[in-house]
């Protein structure tokens, strides 16, 4: 598969479009970060908008790139309630879309009134697509903290 080098730069500017969107559409009082490669976005985002909470919940699902396990497996679980809360779930890349769902049901578990979906990429293919995105691509994506020079020490 064709792979998309992404830099920080332009997943700094894509987590302030988001941010925009979400204080225009959108204001959550929650976010939920899905480990590990919401995480990033999901912290830089809830300092741009007013240091928000954020809960995380950790999903496995692929073992690499295009090998998939059958479905996605919850390995942390959210903590807490969401009674009452509007919730942005965010996410690195949906793209089966099958981990979103996953998630998309256990914050509905956990009581939250309103849930919303920010990625900072889509594929075409989903079957979630997100309320807010800024990429969308066929490619594999390489995220910056994916990415690193290997050190050689003598
Ligand atoms: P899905 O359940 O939508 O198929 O996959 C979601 C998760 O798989 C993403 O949160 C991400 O961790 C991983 N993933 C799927 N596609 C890509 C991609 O193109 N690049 C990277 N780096 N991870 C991906």
């Amino acid at each position: 598969m064709d792979k998309v080098y992404l830099t920080w730069w332009q997943i700094d500017r894509a987590i302030f479009a988001l941010a925009d969107e979400l204080r225009k559409n959108f204001m959550p009082d929650v976010i939920v970060g899905i480990a590990r490669g919401g995480l990033i976005p999901a912290v830089r985002l809830s300092h741009i908008l007013g240091d928000l909470e954020v809960k995380v919940i950790d999903v496995k699902f692929y073992k690499d790139i295009e090998e998939r396990m059958e479905k996605p497996l919850i390995t942390i679980p959210l903590h807490g309630s969401l009674e009452g809360k509007k919730v942005v779930i965010v996410d690195d890349v949906s793209d089966t879309g099958k981990t979103l769902e996953v998630v998309i049901e256990e914050v509905k578990k956990a009581g939250a009134e309103k849930v919303k979906v920010a990625c900072l990429s889509m594929k075409p293919w989903t079957k979630v697509v997100p309320d807010f995105y800024v990429f969308r691509t066929d490619k594999w994506i390489v995220f910056p903290w994916e990415e690193f020079p290997v050190v050689v020490r003598e």
